[in-house]
């Protein structure tokens, strides 16, 4: 933040930067597009146009995490590192990778022009990371079969003489394509989202909301099928009652979502009064809050289900060798993560490198002006 002459690097308006760097209806705040990373670090406590985007994704890193310890102390809840627990971690692994990754995005983006590209390639990742952590949050708490173990119909006289899915067309799609699904279209996302940065820029905004509604569509579906349905759950059971508030959240998670996509398309309201939002209240600050308050109802509605199974005597919690969905393990939930992660870190190494080339001279260009401006100094 200060200037090898002892002097805080002035704030930059629109018209001084590059054009890649430029936000629409933003006019000033603009940090200098080739800051050291101590720089970087610094600025989170200095009013630019990036300070806001830095802390409504940093500090919600400590809110999740204060809503998510509360299952390991509830009554009758396994061991924190029971296999049980497998899913909701990785979730927690999507959501702490998506906050931290955004956060750090905006505040390390203006060290380069190539750097500010593997920011925002390193975000898309973490967002399409994060929805199959909750595909696999909801395939193993919210599934139709969600716990219930198939005893081959030696004590289950459900499973044996009823049909257990209400819709029976369903069940190829949850016990063999749902999490492939979700997979592949994370893939999807990201490579649609990193080719918003380098082509189709005019529509990035509208392009960049759409392709997160499909994986929305495809993680939501067990839950769609559970509203369209009835409760696993005996109406008389405690496991019914407490599971009766998952609607309410994921309607509310449903909102959130909605609402962050409307600031994330229409920039409201810089748009109304460009140049009065730049610092503080401009739209992206508003998706980053509607976008975590997601999360957390998403969290909240994931918790109630994780505690109707923790509360139904009939259903078992370690992977079961009858089980039509076998229970969680180490490879069908971090072995999942881990190939995923691997194909994004792939796909943003590709689009990283091709950045490089297109703005690499670039930043050549900027770090002989930046020299040029040091001796001017002295
Ligand atoms: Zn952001």
């Amino acid at each position: 933040m200060l200037l090898n002459c002892g002097q805080p690097l002035p704030l930059l308006r629109h018209t001084d930067v590059p054009p890649r760097v430029i936000e629409n209806f933003i006019l000033t705040g603009y940090r200098f597009p080739n800051y050291s990373l101590r720089d970087c670090l610094l600025s989170a406590f200095r009013p630019t146009n990036e300070t806001g985007n830095f802390w409504t994704h940093f500090l919600p890193v400590f809110v999740f995490s204060y809503y998510f310890v509360e299952v390991f102390g509830w009554e009758g809840a396994p061991h924190g590192d029971d296999p049980f627990f497998y899913p909701l971690w990785n979730y927690f692994i999507g959501v702490f990778c998506l906050l931290m990754a955004s956060s750090m995005a905006h505040l390390l983006n203006s060290m380069s022009l190539v750097v500010r590209e593997v920011c925002f390639f390193v975000d898309y990742g973490t967002i399409s990371a994060y929805t199959v952590g909750s595909s696999l949050a909801y395939y193993y708490y919210i599934h139709p079969r969600a716990g219930i173990v198939d005893t081959g119909g030696h004590n289950s006289s459900d499973s044996k003489h009823e049909p257990f899915y209400a819709i029976p067309e369903f069940s190829v799609f949850f016990e063999t394509f749902y999490i492939p699904s979700a997979c592949v279209v994370a893939i999807i996302c990201v490579l649609s989202c990193c080719n918003t940065r380098q082509r189709w820029r005019r529509h990035r905004y509208v392009i960049r909301t759409l392709v997160f509604l499909l994986p929305f569509l495809i993680s939501s579906t067990p839950v769609f099928y559970r509203l369209l349905t009835r409760s696993p759950y005996s109406t008389t059971s405690s496991a019914f009652a407490a599971s009766t508030s998952m609607p309410c959240f994921f309607y509310r998670h449903c909102l959130w979502l909605l609402v962050s996509a409307v600031f994330n398309i229409s920039k409201f309201p810089e748009r109304l009064a460009p140049g009065r939002f730049d610092i503080w209240g401009h739209s992206h600050q508003w998706f980053h809050c509607c976008t975590f308050l997601s999360i957390l109802d998403e969290l909240h509605m994931i918790k109630v289900e994780v505690r109707a199974i923790l509360l139904s005597p009939n259903l078992l919690l370690p992977p079961a060798t009858l089980a039509p969905i076998p229970g969680p393990t180490v490879t069908s939930t971090y072995g999942v993560m881990f190939l995923l992660q691997t194909t994004i870190i792939s796909i943003i190494v590709w689009f990283s490198w091709q950045a490089n080339c297109i703005y690499g001279p670039q930043r050549d260009q900027l770090a002989k002006e930046h020299l040029k401006k040091h001796f001017k100094c002295h």
